[in-house]
Protein backbone atom coordinates (compact mmCIF):
# COMPACT_ATOMS: atom_id res chain seq x y z
CA UNK A 1 0.00 0.00 0.00
CA UNK A 2 1.63 3.46 -0.98
CA UNK A 3 1.74 5.97 2.21
CA UNK A 4 0.75 9.17 2.29
CA UNK A 5 1.37 12.46 4.58
CA UNK A 6 -1.31 15.28 4.44
CA UNK A 7 -0.24 18.33 5.96
CA UNK A 8 -3.07 21.02 6.75
CA UNK A 9 -5.20 17.95 7.71
CA UNK A 10 -8.00 19.75 9.58
CA UNK A 11 -8.37 22.67 6.70
CA UNK A 12 -10.82 22.39 3.34
CA UNK A 13 -7.81 20.75 1.30
CA UNK A 14 -7.39 17.77 4.32
CA UNK A 15 -11.34 17.40 4.20
CA UNK A 16 -11.22 16.66 0.12
CA UNK A 17 -8.57 14.10 0.64
CA UNK A 18 -9.96 12.28 2.99
CA UNK A 19 -12.94 12.16 0.94
CA UNK A 20 -11.13 11.18 -1.88
CA UNK A 21 -9.06 8.41 0.73
CA UNK A 22 -12.37 7.03 1.55
CA UNK A 23 -13.50 6.37 -2.19
CA UNK A 24 -10.33 4.66 -3.22
CA UNK A 25 -10.43 2.09 -0.35
CA UNK A 26 -7.27 0.55 0.46
CA UNK A 27 -4.93 2.65 -2.11
CA UNK A 28 -3.22 4.88 0.51
CA UNK A 29 -1.96 3.96 4.05
CA UNK A 30 -2.28 7.40 5.90
CA UNK A 31 1.62 7.93 7.43
CA UNK A 32 1.35 11.43 9.09
CA UNK A 33 -1.08 14.12 9.41
CA UNK A 34 -1.07 17.57 10.68
CA UNK A 35 -2.93 20.30 12.05
CA UNK A 36 -2.79 23.80 13.07
CA UNK A 37 -5.94 25.38 15.39
CA UNK A 38 -8.35 22.52 15.05
CA UNK A 39 -6.64 19.93 17.42
CA UNK A 40 -9.89 17.93 17.96
CA UNK A 41 -10.69 17.37 14.25
CA UNK A 42 -7.14 16.19 14.55
CA UNK A 43 -6.96 14.27 17.03
CA UNK A 44 -10.62 12.59 15.26
CA UNK A 45 -8.81 12.34 11.91
CA UNK A 46 -5.92 10.24 13.93
CA UNK A 47 -8.22 7.88 15.67
CA UNK A 48 -9.64 7.32 12.28
CA UNK A 49 -6.76 6.82 9.87
CA UNK A 50 -4.19 5.69 12.25
CA UNK A 51 -1.07 7.53 11.32
CA UNK A 52 2.12 6.43 12.89
CA UNK A 53 2.98 10.22 13.06
CA UNK A 54 0.74 13.78 13.88
CA UNK A 55 2.35 17.20 13.66
CA UNK A 56 0.87 19.82 16.05
CA UNK A 57 1.83 23.86 14.86
CA UNK A 58 1.67 24.81 19.18
CA UNK A 59 3.78 23.44 21.09
CA UNK A 60 1.86 23.66 24.43
CA UNK A 61 -0.78 21.35 22.31
CA UNK A 62 1.70 18.59 22.16
CA UNK A 63 1.16 17.59 25.57
CA UNK A 64 -2.95 16.70 24.79
CA UNK A 65 -2.29 15.18 21.98
CA UNK A 66 -0.20 12.88 23.47
CA UNK A 67 -2.21 11.99 25.83
CA UNK A 68 -4.89 11.65 23.29
CA UNK A 69 -2.95 9.43 20.94
CA UNK A 70 -1.43 6.75 22.82
CA UNK A 71 1.44 4.91 20.37
CA UNK A 72 2.11 8.19 18.14
CA UNK A 73 4.49 10.05 17.57
CA UNK A 74 3.91 13.67 17.79
CA UNK A 75 6.24 16.41 16.25
CA UNK A 76 5.87 20.24 16.63
CA UNK A 77 6.29 23.71 14.22
CA UNK A 78 7.83 23.98 11.04
CA UNK A 79 10.42 21.30 12.43
CA UNK A 80 8.16 19.19 12.61
CA UNK A 81 6.04 19.80 9.08
CA UNK A 82 9.51 19.09 7.45
CA UNK A 83 9.91 15.82 8.85
CA UNK A 84 7.09 14.64 8.12
CA UNK A 85 7.60 16.17 4.33
CA UNK A 86 10.22 14.26 4.32
CA UNK A 87 9.96 10.70 6.17
CA UNK A 88 11.29 7.77 4.34
CA UNK A 89 8.45 5.85 3.95
CA UNK A 90 6.14 8.75 2.45
CA UNK A 91 5.57 7.84 -1.22
CA UNK A 92 3.16 11.27 -1.71
CA UNK A 93 2.88 14.59 0.18
CA UNK A 94 -0.57 16.30 0.48
CA UNK A 95 0.72 20.27 1.59
CA UNK A 96 -2.63 21.83 1.80
CA UNK A 97 -1.01 24.24 4.50
CA UNK A 98 -2.40 28.24 3.87
CA UNK A 99 0.33 30.45 3.16
CA UNK A 100 4.22 31.14 3.84
CA UNK A 101 4.28 28.79 6.44
CA UNK A 102 4.34 25.68 3.95
CA UNK A 103 7.55 26.87 1.82
CA UNK A 104 10.38 25.07 4.20
CA UNK A 105 8.05 21.77 4.24
CA UNK A 106 7.52 21.70 0.07
CA UNK A 107 11.45 22.30 0.19
CA UNK A 108 12.15 19.62 2.83
CA UNK A 109 9.59 17.10 0.78
CA UNK A 110 11.32 18.03 -2.92
CA UNK A 111 15.22 17.67 -1.45
CA UNK A 112 14.17 14.49 0.53
CA UNK A 113 12.61 13.26 -3.90
CA UNK A 114 8.92 13.06 -2.34
CA UNK A 115 5.85 14.08 -4.70
CA UNK A 116 4.67 17.25 -3.58
CA UNK A 117 0.68 17.07 -4.00
CA UNK A 118 0.46 20.72 -4.07
CA UNK A 119 -2.85 23.08 -2.94
CA UNK A 120 -0.64 25.22 -0.70
CA UNK A 121 0.38 28.02 -3.72
CA UNK A 122 2.27 30.27 -1.79
CA UNK A 123 5.53 28.54 -1.44
CA UNK A 124 5.68 27.89 -5.56
CA UNK A 125 5.18 32.09 -5.64
CA UNK A 126 7.90 32.76 -3.12
CA UNK A 127 10.15 30.64 -4.43
CA UNK A 128 9.82 28.77 -7.74
CA UNK A 129 13.05 28.65 -8.39
CA UNK A 130 14.30 26.89 -5.48
CA UNK A 131 11.40 24.63 -5.29
CA UNK A 132 12.58 23.21 -8.83
CA UNK A 133 16.12 23.41 -8.49
CA UNK A 134 15.42 21.08 -4.97
CA UNK A 135 13.34 19.17 -7.08
CA UNK A 136 16.01 18.32 -9.73
CA UNK A 137 18.96 17.85 -6.97
CA UNK A 138 17.06 15.59 -4.51
CA UNK A 139 14.58 13.73 -7.53
CA UNK A 140 11.03 15.22 -5.94
CA UNK A 141 8.35 16.13 -7.76
CA UNK A 142 5.69 18.99 -8.03
CA UNK A 143 1.82 17.29 -9.08
CA UNK A 144 -0.29 20.53 -8.07
CA UNK A 145 -4.03 19.90 -6.93
CA UNK A 146 -5.77 23.06 -7.51
CA UNK A 147 -8.13 22.71 -9.72
CA UNK A 148 -6.44 25.66 -12.25
CA UNK A 149 -2.96 23.84 -12.47
CA UNK A 150 -4.29 20.28 -12.43
CA UNK A 151 -6.68 20.94 -15.61
CA UNK A 152 -3.38 22.37 -17.38
CA UNK A 153 -1.24 19.59 -16.32
CA UNK A 154 -4.07 17.35 -17.66
CA UNK A 155 -4.00 19.39 -21.06
CA UNK A 156 -0.53 19.10 -21.65
CA UNK A 157 -0.27 15.72 -21.46
CA UNK A 158 1.72 14.23 -24.83
CA UNK A 159 2.04 17.56 -25.86
CA UNK A 160 5.51 18.83 -27.10
CA UNK A 161 6.72 21.35 -25.18
CA UNK A 162 7.12 23.80 -27.88
CA UNK A 163 3.88 23.19 -29.28
CA UNK A 164 2.21 25.54 -26.74
CA UNK A 165 1.73 28.64 -27.33
CA UNK A 166 -0.46 30.12 -24.35
CA UNK A 167 -2.03 29.11 -21.29
CA UNK A 168 -5.43 30.35 -20.24
CA UNK A 169 -6.24 30.35 -16.55
CA UNK A 170 -10.53 30.36 -15.81
CA UNK A 171 -11.71 32.92 -12.46
CA UNK A 172 -15.28 32.75 -11.33
CA UNK A 173 -14.11 36.51 -10.61
CA UNK A 174 -15.53 35.72 -7.09
CA UNK A 175 -18.31 37.17 -5.16
CA UNK A 176 -18.02 40.89 -6.06
CA UNK A 177 -17.66 40.62 -9.83
CA UNK A 178 -19.34 43.53 -11.60
CA UNK A 179 -19.38 46.15 -8.86
CA UNK A 180 -18.48 49.23 -9.08
CA UNK A 181 -15.01 50.72 -6.92
CA UNK A 182 -17.23 52.62 -4.83
CA UNK A 183 -19.65 49.58 -3.79
CA UNK A 184 -16.28 47.33 -3.62
CA UNK A 185 -15.25 50.21 -0.40
CA UNK A 186 -17.69 49.09 1.67
CA UNK A 187 -17.91 45.83 1.42
CA UNK A 188 -17.30 43.22 5.02
CA UNK A 189 -15.07 40.01 5.24
CA UNK A 190 -18.42 38.02 5.53
CA UNK A 191 -19.45 39.34 2.22
CA UNK A 192 -15.55 38.33 0.85
CA UNK A 193 -15.91 35.33 2.73
CA UNK A 194 -19.04 33.78 0.41
CA UNK A 195 -17.40 32.49 -2.44
CA UNK A 196 -19.82 32.14 -5.50
CA UNK A 197 -18.29 28.56 -6.70
CA UNK A 198 -15.41 27.25 -4.63
CA UNK A 199 -15.61 26.62 -1.01
CA UNK A 200 -12.21 27.10 0.64
CA UNK A 201 -10.35 28.45 3.78
CA UNK A 202 -10.16 32.10 4.36
CA UNK A 203 -7.01 33.67 3.33
CA UNK A 204 -7.53 32.11 -0.28
CA UNK A 205 -11.30 32.66 -0.63
CA UNK A 206 -10.59 36.23 0.12
CA UNK A 207 -7.20 35.99 -2.50
CA UNK A 208 -10.15 35.04 -4.64
CA UNK A 209 -12.17 37.96 -4.43
CA UNK A 210 -9.11 40.53 -4.64
CA UNK A 211 -8.25 38.19 -7.77
CA UNK A 212 -4.95 37.89 -5.60
CA UNK A 213 -5.57 34.45 -5.75
CA UNK A 214 -5.67 34.44 -9.71
CA UNK A 215 -2.59 36.44 -10.29
CA UNK A 216 -0.82 33.66 -8.04
CA UNK A 217 -2.12 31.05 -9.58
CA UNK A 218 -0.09 32.71 -13.12
CA UNK A 219 3.19 33.04 -11.46
CA UNK A 220 2.64 29.36 -10.50
CA UNK A 221 1.62 28.01 -13.34
CA UNK A 222 4.72 29.83 -15.36
CA UNK A 223 7.39 27.97 -13.05
CA UNK A 224 5.04 24.96 -13.24
CA UNK A 225 5.23 25.03 -17.19
CA UNK A 226 8.32 26.54 -17.91
CA UNK A 227 6.46 29.34 -19.53
CA UNK A 228 7.06 33.63 -19.49
CA UNK A 229 4.57 35.04 -17.02
CA UNK A 230 3.01 36.75 -20.09
CA UNK A 231 2.13 33.92 -21.45
CA UNK A 232 -0.29 32.86 -19.33
CA UNK A 233 -3.56 35.03 -19.42
CA UNK A 234 -6.55 35.08 -17.63
CA UNK A 235 -10.63 34.70 -18.60
CA UNK A 236 -13.15 35.35 -16.78
CA UNK A 237 -15.83 32.46 -16.76
CA UNK A 238 -18.25 32.94 -14.02
CA UNK A 239 -19.62 28.97 -14.65
CA UNK A 240 -16.29 27.40 -13.12
CA UNK A 241 -16.84 24.60 -15.80
CA UNK A 242 -13.66 25.03 -17.72
CA UNK A 243 -11.08 25.07 -15.36
CA UNK A 244 -8.35 26.12 -17.52
CA UNK A 245 -7.09 25.58 -21.09
CA UNK A 246 -3.98 25.52 -23.53
CA UNK A 247 -3.38 27.27 -26.43
CA UNK A 248 -1.25 25.10 -28.94
CA UNK A 249 0.65 26.93 -31.85
CA UNK A 250 -1.66 25.87 -34.74
CA UNK A 251 -4.57 27.83 -32.71
CA UNK A 252 -6.26 24.94 -31.15
CA UNK A 253 -7.12 24.79 -27.47
CA UNK A 254 -7.25 22.09 -24.96
CA UNK A 255 -9.89 22.81 -21.95
CA UNK A 256 -10.31 20.34 -19.15
CA UNK A 257 -14.31 20.75 -17.49
CA UNK A 258 -15.57 19.34 -14.83
CA UNK A 259 -17.90 19.79 -11.98
CA UNK A 260 -16.27 22.57 -9.63
CA UNK A 261 -15.61 19.99 -6.67
CA UNK A 262 -12.00 19.84 -5.61
CA UNK A 263 -12.24 15.62 -5.28
CA UNK A 264 -11.24 15.67 -9.30
CA UNK A 265 -8.02 17.28 -9.31
CA UNK A 266 -7.50 15.53 -5.78
CA UNK A 267 -8.32 12.32 -7.09
CA UNK A 268 -6.27 12.65 -10.00
CA UNK A 269 -3.05 13.42 -8.14
CA UNK A 270 -3.70 10.44 -6.41
CA UNK A 271 -4.48 8.12 -8.87
CA UNK A 272 -2.69 9.39 -12.14
CA UNK A 273 -1.89 8.13 -14.63
CA UNK A 274 -5.14 6.02 -14.41
CA UNK A 275 -8.80 7.64 -13.39
CA UNK A 276 -10.71 5.88 -11.53
CA UNK A 277 -14.72 6.21 -10.21
CA UNK A 278 -14.44 9.77 -8.59
CA UNK A 279 -17.77 10.48 -5.28
CA UNK A 280 -19.26 13.04 -7.73
CA UNK A 281 -22.67 13.40 -9.96
CA UNK A 282 -21.69 13.44 -13.53
CA UNK A 283 -21.44 17.37 -15.69
CA UNK A 284 -24.52 17.68 -17.25
CA UNK A 285 -23.93 19.97 -20.27
CA UNK A 286 -27.47 20.72 -21.12
CA UNK A 287 -27.82 21.68 -17.18
CA UNK A 288 -25.07 23.75 -17.82
CA UNK A 289 -26.48 25.31 -20.72
CA UNK A 290 -23.86 28.45 -21.50
CA UNK A 291 -20.49 28.97 -20.17
CA UNK A 292 -19.60 32.46 -20.83
CA UNK A 293 -15.77 33.99 -20.85
CA UNK A 294 -15.10 37.89 -20.14
CA UNK A 295 -11.77 39.88 -19.23
CA UNK A 296 -11.15 40.50 -15.72
CA UNK A 297 -11.73 44.07 -14.47
CA UNK A 298 -8.28 44.90 -14.09
CA UNK A 299 -9.18 48.47 -12.68
CA UNK A 300 -10.78 47.23 -9.85
CA UNK A 301 -9.31 44.51 -8.72
CA UNK A 302 -5.57 45.41 -9.98
CA UNK A 303 -4.27 42.28 -7.60
CA UNK A 304 -4.40 40.60 -10.53
CA UNK A 305 -1.70 42.88 -12.28
CA UNK A 306 0.20 43.91 -9.23
CA UNK A 307 1.04 39.71 -9.65
CA UNK A 308 2.25 40.55 -13.14
CA UNK A 309 4.45 43.04 -12.24
CA UNK A 310 5.73 40.93 -9.07
CA UNK A 311 6.63 38.51 -11.84
CA UNK A 312 8.36 40.10 -14.63
CA UNK A 313 10.49 41.77 -11.66
CA UNK A 314 10.97 38.27 -10.78
CA UNK A 315 13.38 37.46 -7.73
CA UNK A 316 12.31 38.35 -4.65
CA UNK A 317 9.20 40.45 -5.85
CA UNK A 318 6.63 37.46 -5.06
CA UNK A 319 8.10 37.02 -1.84
CA UNK A 320 7.60 40.26 -0.77
CA UNK A 321 4.02 40.43 -2.25
CA UNK A 322 2.81 37.41 -0.85
CA UNK A 323 4.20 38.18 2.44
CA UNK A 324 2.84 41.53 2.04
CA UNK A 325 -0.63 40.29 0.92
CA UNK A 326 -0.82 37.21 3.82
CA UNK A 327 -0.81 40.33 6.42
CA UNK A 328 -3.20 42.48 4.59
CA UNK A 329 -5.94 39.63 4.46
CA UNK A 330 -5.42 39.19 8.08
CA UNK A 331 -6.01 42.99 8.86
CA UNK A 332 -8.98 43.22 6.46
CA UNK A 333 -10.72 39.80 8.10
CA UNK A 334 -9.60 41.85 11.44
CA UNK A 335 -11.32 45.09 10.05
CA UNK A 336 -8.40 47.00 10.63
CA UNK A 337 -8.13 47.84 6.78
CA UNK A 338 -10.77 47.80 4.30
CA UNK A 339 -11.55 45.95 1.09
CA UNK A 340 -10.23 47.96 -1.65
CA UNK A 341 -7.06 48.57 1.23
CA UNK A 342 -5.71 45.62 0.27
CA UNK A 343 -4.49 45.85 -3.39
CA UNK A 344 -3.34 49.82 -2.10
CA UNK A 345 -1.01 48.21 0.68
CA UNK A 346 -0.02 45.42 -1.35
CA UNK A 347 1.01 47.83 -4.37
CA UNK A 348 2.88 50.40 -1.98
CA UNK A 349 4.80 47.46 -0.79
CA UNK A 350 5.70 46.25 -4.32
CA UNK A 351 6.90 49.71 -5.51
CA UNK A 352 9.08 50.11 -2.95
CA UNK A 353 11.23 47.36 -3.18
CA UNK A 354 13.98 46.58 -5.31
CA UNK A 355 14.37 43.13 -6.01
CA UNK A 356 17.41 40.82 -5.61
CA UNK A 357 18.04 36.94 -6.85
CA UNK A 358 15.77 34.76 -4.86
CA UNK A 359 18.23 32.59 -5.13
CA UNK A 360 18.91 31.50 -1.37
CA UNK A 361 15.53 30.52 1.00
CA UNK A 362 17.38 33.43 3.14
CA UNK A 363 17.02 35.71 0.50
CA UNK A 364 13.13 34.46 0.05
CA UNK A 365 12.38 34.43 3.60
CA UNK A 366 13.93 38.14 4.18
CA UNK A 367 11.50 39.37 1.46
CA UNK A 368 8.68 37.64 2.80
CA UNK A 369 9.34 38.93 6.13
CA UNK A 370 10.12 42.87 4.77
CA UNK A 371 6.90 42.00 2.81
CA UNK A 372 5.14 41.52 6.21
CA UNK A 373 7.03 44.05 8.24
CA UNK A 374 6.01 46.57 5.45
CA UNK A 375 2.14 45.73 5.44
CA UNK A 376 1.78 45.63 9.38
CA UNK A 377 3.15 49.40 9.57
CA UNK A 378 0.85 50.29 6.82
CA UNK A 379 -1.90 49.03 8.71
CA UNK A 380 -0.53 50.52 11.93
CA UNK A 381 -0.08 53.86 9.98
CA UNK A 382 -3.95 53.52 8.76
MG1 LIG B 1 -7.44 27.85 -8.06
Amino acid sequence: MKQVVVLGCTGSIGDTTFKVLEGLGGVYQVLGLSGGRQLDKLVARARTWQPAWVCVADPGDREAVVGQLPGTKVLIGEEGLCQLASLPEADLIVNGLAGGVGLRPTLAGLAAGKVMGMANKEPIVMAGGLLLAAARAGGGQILPLDSEPNALWQCLKGEEKGSLARLILTASGGPFRGRTRAQLAGVTPEQALRHPTWKMGAKITVDSATLMNKGFEVIEASWLFGVGIDQVEVVIHPESVVHSLAEFTDGAMLAHLGRTDMVLPIQYALTHPQRRPAPLERLDLTQVGQLRFSAPDRENFPCLDLCYQAGRLGGTAPALLSGADEVAVAGFLAGEIGFLDIAELNRQVLEAHIPAPADSLEAVLEADGLGRRLAAAWIAKK
